[in-house]
């Protein structure tokens, strides 16, 4: 195909990001660890506006030390939302914990606290609840926070996707125990790779600092009283870090004006619905996404097909985790009988591109054949 592609979310690189990366270069500072990680971690501290940071290689490397510092171990049950990207439940997995799937709200699309609430009835002790801010949109955190307090229970924050989203003037990362963000390849901003790990509890950063580092005791010889892993950024990938984060404003900017030009040019066509804003927060939208209404005769494959033939890359909205085969039998507890909120979703809903790249020619593109679709 000859139509150049039209993606999702690419990564968008500028200058400074070499600047960092020539001074590790320079200083022969391209091992592990260095100035980059040690900046990299304030700064984004203080971006989140929170008290300590670890730069770790991935986001799924920082869910992973959540989990084991939030103390969940073989057997435990952890609720964790539905509707997400595996990688916020599997690392809890990996210590073999048994997650129960929390069904979605209609109105943010994340975790329903009145259904986390529910699950207390049934599995009261959980060892950790694993919240999302889905595409960005911040999830109603206050009182996923306030049921976590009530029962003491850890709460892992995955703001992967929602670096810059904030609930009530807070940024998302910071209502957790422990914070997650992501910078892989598709995220608002990125690394090419990697991954950071947020809390208030400076000694629990310290300890996510030691274990992402092979677990070494202080011992002139290599001594290990615990299991380790090889999980810490290194300083090249924190210098591409320190120059993407001083675009990550920029960018926020750029992804709210995509979404606000969607809902514009769909805002005539019954059918369509834009993803939920929660109107307590403000988010980095960081997929614009629509659904499409039960009734209308058009599905989310039809409209992914016609936009694929213009090499417009799309994606079915996340398949929620209690409907994957590696989660079967899994509990689950729904937000309102008959198909659940996220399977609903699921459905009717597909990812738009929302690149900062994309021209006014490209979303033009877009809004046409997608419009096209529904006779307009
Ligand atoms: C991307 C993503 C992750 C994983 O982050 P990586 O840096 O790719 O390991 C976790 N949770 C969610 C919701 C994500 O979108």
């Amino acid at each position: 195909m000859d139509r150049k592609r039209i993606y999702l979310s690419s990564p968008t690189m500028y200058g400074e990001e070499r600047a960092f990366v020539q001074e590790a270069f320079d200083t022969n500072w391209v091992a592990p660890l260095g100035p980059n990680v040690d900046a990299f971690e304030r700064e984004m501290a203080a971006y989140a506006g929170v008290g300590h940071a670890a730069a770790l290689s991935a986001g799924t490397a920082a869910l992973h030390l959540a989990a084991i510092l939030s103390g969940v171990k073989q057997g435990d049950v952890v609720f964790a939302s539905s509707l997400t990207f595996s990688a916020s439940v599997n690392p809890a997995c990996y210590e073999k914990a048994v997650p129960v799937f929390i069904d979605s709200e209609r109105d943010t699309w994340n975790m329903d606290p009145d259904a986390l609430e529910r699950a207390f009835e049934t599995w009261p002790h959980p060892a950790a609840v694993i919240a999302v801010h889905l595409y960005g949109t911040p999830a109603k955190i206050d009182r996923i926070r306030a049921i976590c307090d009530a029962h003491r229970v850890p709460l892992i924050e995955d703001a992967a996707e929602s670096l810059g989203s904030s609930f009530r003037g807070k940024m998302t990362g910071g209502f957790g125990d422990f914070g997650v963000y992501s910078f892989n390849g598709n995220k608002i901003i990125t690394t090419s790779g990697g991954g950071m790990l947020v809390a208030e509890d400076e000694e629990a950063i310290k300890r996510a600092r030691f274990l992402a580092t092979q677990a070494r005791d202080p011992a002139r010889h290599y001594q290990h009283s615990c299991i380790g892993y090889n999980y810490r950024m290194s300083n090249v990938i924190a210098g591409i870090g320190r120059g993407q984060l001083l675009h990550l404003e920029e960018h926020k900017a750029k992804k709210q004006a995509i979404y606000r030009q969607y809902r514009e040019a769909f805002s005539d066509i019954p059918e369509i619905s834009m993803n939920p804003m929660n109107p307590d927060g403000e988010s980095n939208n960081w997929l614009s996404c629509m659904t499409i209404d039960a009734a209308s005769k058009v599905t989310p494959i039809k409209v992914m097909d016609a936009l694929a033939e213009y090499n417009v890359e799309t994606r079915p909205i996340w398949k929620p985790m209690h409907l994957q085969p590696v989660f079967a039998g899994c509990g689950f507890v729904q937000t309102e009988e008959g198909v659940s909120v996220s399977e609903d979703v699921f459905n009717r809903g597909l990812c738009l591109p929302s690149d900062i790249k994309n021209t006014q020619e490209d979303m033009d593109l877009i809004i046409s054949v997608v419009r096209r679709q529904f006779g307009r």
